[in-house]
C-alpha cells in the first residue's frame, strides 16, 4: 500500500519505492517535498551559493553522444578552440572578480598533446592566481595517469556525469562502440575518487525511454558511489542530433523542469552535505530556473565566463541561455538573482563539498 508523502519525509532513509512515490507526488505533496529540502539545506549547508566561472574552452569532441549538439558527427557546428591566452584571461577575470573557482569544460579528447596542454594550463592558472583559484575539470573519460597528472597540477574537482545509471538506457543514448562504454565510465568515477578529486556526476532528466524507476535508481546510484557533488538537469533536445527523432515522445518541457527540481530536492534530503549545482539547462526552460533550484536544494552556480564570441558554438541543446551576454553582465545578473531569493554569494571561497571531507576522514580512520 502506498504511504503518505508526509510519512516518507519523516524517515531517515528512502527505499526505491519511497523515491518513486516522491517523484510521482502531486502538486500539493511536491510543495511539502520542497519545504523539507529547503529546511535541510538551511540546516546543513546554509544560504551560501558558490560560483564556478565556466570556461567552455573547446567544442571539438571525439565522441558521438546521441543527445549532444557538439557531437563529433554534427557537421552544422563551427568548431573552435579558445587560445591559451584567452583561457588564462578568463581565469584571471574569475580571480579578480572573487569567483573563488572556475570550471574548465569541453569536448573529450585523450591525445598526448591535449593532456599536456591542459596540464600546462592548470599550472599557469594556479601561477597567475597565486594558487588562490579552485579548479574543477569536466573533460570526460581519461586514464588514471592523466587524472593524477592534472590533479597534481592543480585541479581538485572533476565532473563526469554518468548521464543514465541504467546500463540499457545508457546504450540507448550513446552509440555502442569502444569509445562509449558504460563500464569505462563507472571505472572513471572510481579513478577520480582514488586520485583524490572531489568527484561529481549527474544525469539528464526527461530523456527518451527514461522511466521514474530509472530516476529513482539514479539517486540511489549517487548514494552508493559516495559522490561528493552532483550536476543534473533537464534533457533538452537539439535538432541536429539522432535523439531528436524522439522529440514527440518526450514529456513537455515544463514537466521535465518540475521533475528536475523534484530530483534536486529529493537528493538534498537524501544527501545533506554534498554540493549540488543548479544546471544551466534549467534556465533554458524557465528564466529563473536556476534560482528555483537554489531555493530547494542546490548551492552551486556556474556563471558563464567563456569569451562571448564562442558561446553560440557551444550549443549543447536548443535555447541555451546567456549566449549574448558578456562576463560582467553575467555576474551582475546572477548576483541580483541570488539576492532576490535571499541567498548569499560565497565570494572568494572555493565552496568545497562538505561530504568530501567527511568521506576522507572516514577513509583515514579505517
Ligand atoms: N565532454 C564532457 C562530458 O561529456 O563529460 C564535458 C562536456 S559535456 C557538453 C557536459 C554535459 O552536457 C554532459 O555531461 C551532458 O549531460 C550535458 N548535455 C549534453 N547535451 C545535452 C542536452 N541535449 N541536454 C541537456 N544536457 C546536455
Ligand atoms: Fe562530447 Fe561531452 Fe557532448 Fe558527449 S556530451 S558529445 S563527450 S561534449
Amino acid at each position: 500500500m502506498a504511504k503518505l508523502i508526509s510519512d516518507i519525509l519523516e524517515q531517515n532513509n528512502f527505499s526505491r519505492q519511497d523515491i518513486i512515490q516522491l517523484l510521482n507526488a502531486n502538486a500539493e505533496d511536491t510543495k511539502n517535498i520542497f519545504r523539507k529540502a529547503k529546511d535541510i539545506k538551511r540546516k546543513y549547508i546554509g544560504n551560501k551559493v558558490y560560483f564556478r566561472g565556466l570556461i567552455e574552452f573547446s567544442n571539438i569532441c571525439s565522441k558521438d553522444c546521441l543527445y549532444c549538439g557538439i557531437r563529433k558527427s554534427n557537421q552544422n557546428v563551427e568548431r573552435y578552440n579558445i587560445s591559451d591566452e584567452n583561457i588564462l584571461r578568463a581565469a584571471k577575470f574569475a580571480y579578480e572578480n572573487d569567483y573563488g573557482s572556475i570550471v574548465i569544460q569541453g569536448g573529450e579528447l585523450r591525445n598526448k598533446a591535449f593532456v599536456n596542454r591542459i596540464d600546462n594550463l592548470l599550472k599557469e592558472i594556479k601561477r597567475i592566481t597565486n594558487n588562490k583559484i579552485g579548479i574543477t575539470l569536466s573533460l570526460g573519460e581519461q586514464s588514471e595517469e592523466t587524472y593524477k597528472r592534472w590533479f597534481d597540477s592543480g585541479a581538485h574537482r572533476y565532473l563526469l556525469r554518468i548521464e543514465a545509471s541504467n546500463k540499457e538506457l545508457y546504450y540507448k543514448i550513446h552509440p555502442n562502440t569502444d569509445i562509449h562504454s558504460f563500464d569505462e565510465r563507472i571505472k572513471c568515477l572510481s579513478r577520480l575518487s582514488r586520485v583524490g578529486y572531489q568527484t561529481g556526476t549527474g544525469v539528464m532528466i526527461g530523456l527518451p525511454f527514461q522511466t521514474t524507476e530509472d530516476l529513482a535508481d539514479d539517486l540511489l546510484f549517487f548514494k552508493s558511489m559516495d559522490i561528493d557533488m552532483i550536476g543534473m538537469g533537464p534533457y533538452i533536445e537539439h535538432k541536429d542530433t539522432p535523439l531528436y527523432a524522439y522529440k514527440d515522445f518526450l514529456m513537455p518541457l515544463k514537466e521535465r523542469f518540475t521533475l528536475s527540481l523534484k530530483m534536486i530536492a529529493i537528493l538534498r534530503i537524501m544527501q545533506k552535505d554534498i554540493n549540488i549545482a543548479a544546471a544551466t539547462a534549467l534556465q533554458a526552460i524557465d528564466p529563473i530556473g536556476r534560482e528555483k533550484a537554489i531555493e530547494i536544494g542546490a548551492n552551486i552556480i556556474m556563471p558563464n565566463i567563456t569569451p562571448p564570441s564562442y558561446r553560440a558554438n557551444y550549443r549543447l541543446y536548443e535555447n541555451k541561455p546567456c549566449i549574448d551576454e558578456n562576463e560582467e553582465d553575467c555576474v551582475n545578473c546572477i548576483e541580483m538573482r541570488i539576492k532576490l531569493i535571499n541567498g548569499e554569494i560565497g565570494y572568494g571561497k572555493w565552496g568545497d563539498s562538505k561530504h568530501y571531507f567527511k568521506r576522507h576522514l572516514k577513509e583515514e580512520l579505517h
